[in-house]
């Protein structure tokens, strides 16, 4: 494969910092951009030193130019429920304003470009699993609705420049995603239950803890994000593990793989919630080759170092 030049925006978030490392282990340089509003420069530490790597602090929304690029790919925006709640605004404009000077950035340069967008687009699913067909079940005017609406324009803008520019274009729509590097407060159910299962605290189930998802490893992640990458499917293609769990069951995998007696706290589950999340993925596996690895329960296991560290970090911190 030619080495490239790839850009990577939201490239200190948790995913974005993965992608980094992956472009890089494959001979690439990568820029790395990010106005570190949700992401974290610390993920890119160990890369301090690496020739090929370099992060710039920007806002995507402002037209902005790196030099020549041969890929890139956009990953930057709020992807938490509770940072694109408190987010909501900037998490508009990064979908429309912020797509759109990413894509005028690939079509200067004449670069491939690669959109990370979401199962989102599917809203609170009446179709079980989702598959790529399907057009969802949004409400555009939710709480939930700042993430969602983004995505699915910045799916449109995508398909457009495919369309009338003749851009090199891929999309992929990412289910919940775990592991290492995830911000122990975004509030996502993963870090959320691993931080109260390592302090003994109650972990809080949204609801009755019916509702399911679907969690995928970052590695199997990745390894599918650049499968799509490199292929000339344009997608918009499902990534992520068909393995499907109430919150409930996803409760006790974390006590389990922790070894915590905590115990369950309920509260009120939040408006528009959806209901149950998988990935249809037969599209990944004959496209691209590409199904996860591993389970839940490993994931879990191989994550669990990093959320005992970040858990201690937190402790030092508020004693300082
Ligand atoms: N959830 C929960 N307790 C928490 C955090 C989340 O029960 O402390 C639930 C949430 O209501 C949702 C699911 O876990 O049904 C996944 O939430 P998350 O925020 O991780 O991602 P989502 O898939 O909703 O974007």
């Amino acid at each position: 494969m030619n080495k490239l030049r790839a850009m990577v925006t939201g490239g200190a978030g948790f995913l974005g910092s993965h992608l980094c490392d992956a472009l890089l282990a494959e001979g690439h340089s990568v820029v790395a951009v990010d106005n570190l509003l949700t992401g974290n420069a610390a993920n890119l530490e160990h890369l301090r030193n690496e020739p090929r790597f370099e992060l710039r602090r920007l806002d995507i929304c402002e037209p902005f130019d790196c030099g020549k690029l041969d890929y890139v790919f956009h990953l930057a925006c709020p992807a938490s429920p509770v940072d694109y709640s408190i987010h909501g605004i900037p998490t508009l404009r990064v979908g429309s304003l912020g797509t759109f000077n990413a894509l005028e950035l690939a079509n200067k340069y004449g670069a491939r470009f690669f959109l990370s967008s979401t199962s989102e687009c599917y809203g609170d699913p009446e179709e079980h699993p989702q598959k790529e067909s399907y057009w969802g079940h949004v409400n555009p005017i939710g709480p939930r609705s700042v993430y969602d609406e983004a995505k699915r324009f910045s799916e449109a803008v995508t398909v457009a420049y495919r369309r009338y520019h003749k851009l090199e274009t891929r999309i992929v729509r990412i289910f919940n995603t775990y592991g290492p590097r995830m911000q122990i407060n975004d509030g996502r159910v993963i870090p959320n239950f691993m931080k109260q299962a390592l302090r003994g605290e109650e972990l809080t189930v949204y609801g009755d803890g019916k509702q399911t998802r679907s969690f995928c490893y970052v590695s199997d992640e990745i390894e599918g994000l650049l499968r799509l990458a490199w292929s000339q499917e344009p997608g918009p293609v499902n990534i992520g593990n068909p393995g499907e769990f109430t919150i409930l069951e996803c409760g006790q995998k974390v006590l389990e793989v922790t070894g915590s007696n905590s115990k369950i706290k309920f509260m009120p589950l939040p408006q528009d919630d959806p209901k149950q999340r998988c990935p249809d993925i037969s599209k990944a596996r004959s496209v691209l080759g590409w199904e996860p690895k591993i389970n839940l329960e490993t994931g879990l296991k191989l994550s669990l170092e990093y959320f005992r560290q970040a858990v201690a970090g937190m402790k030092a911190t508020r004693s300082a």
